[in-house]
């Protein structure tokens, strides 16, 4: 493929990204970019099930630039709700996107020299000053993320390519019980069961917990 001309983010896709990420910041369009890159490797469109892409993002929690991961789940529709996105926790920005059909994958990761050189931006240091992200000055934040838009992805990202790539399928689950104890609905695969009764998992370890204090 001709990656020298891939998906450009559209003034449209950036506008729906920011309503939906909540603010305007460089990270969630540099998620926009890793989706749109990942995709344009595996020739793969957005993702309209649960089943037909799974992402992994390694951001943790509480860190800058966590919001790529809102990029990543508007670009590529790997999502929270659809179960097909991943968050490992590592405190690294960097993105796998799996096609499970073909068994290929890509990991796209934001290169450190222009990670480095943004954290020395006054976007970053007004907000290590604490200043929230959509309170800062559009002067401040415009700027940096037309340069994310636009730039070559070459000087932001490394990509790496798998082309077996291990695949666990996904399967989604229909049947649900009610809880023997909170009598609230819990998904099958969920339950747990004790003494013939089903419980979910929250009633099911209070029970064992009681049963163990009082010596049963
Ligand atoms: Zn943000
Ligand atoms: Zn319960």
């Amino acid at each position: 493929m001709d990656i020298d001309h891939l998906t450009e983010i559209t003034a449209n896709e950036l506008t729906a990204a920011q309503y939906f990420h909540g603010h305007k910041c460089p990270a969630m369009p540099q998620g926009l970019r890793a989706g749109h890159l990942a995709m344009d490797f595996l020739s793969v469109k957005r993702a309209r099930g649960g089943s037909e892409l799974q992402a992994i993002v390694e951001i943790g929690d509480h860190h800058f630039s966590g919001c790529f991961a809102d990029g990543v789940q508007y670009a590529t529709g790997c999502t929270f709700g659809k179960g097909n996105i991943t968050k490992r926790g590592l405190g690294k920005f960097a993105l796998t996107l799996i096609d499970p059909a073909a068994g290929r994958a890509v990991r796209v990761t934001a290169k450190y020299e222009r990670m480095k050189m943004c954290l020395e931006m006054p976007f970053f240091e007004q907000r290590r000053q604490g200043i929230p992200p959509y309170a800062l000055d559009p002067a401040v934040v415009d700027p940096l993320i037309d340069d994310v838009v636009n730039r070559q992805w070459r000087d932001m990202f490394e990509v790496q390519t798998f082309n077996h790539y291990p695949v666990e399928p996904a399967r989604e689950s229909f049947e649900a019980v009610e809880c023997a104890e909170c009598k609230e609905m819990v998904v099958l695969p969920y339950a747990r069961e004790l003494e013939e009764q089903r419980y979910c998992a929250v009633c099911y370890q209070a029970r064992v917990f009681r049963g163990q204090a009082s010596g049963i």
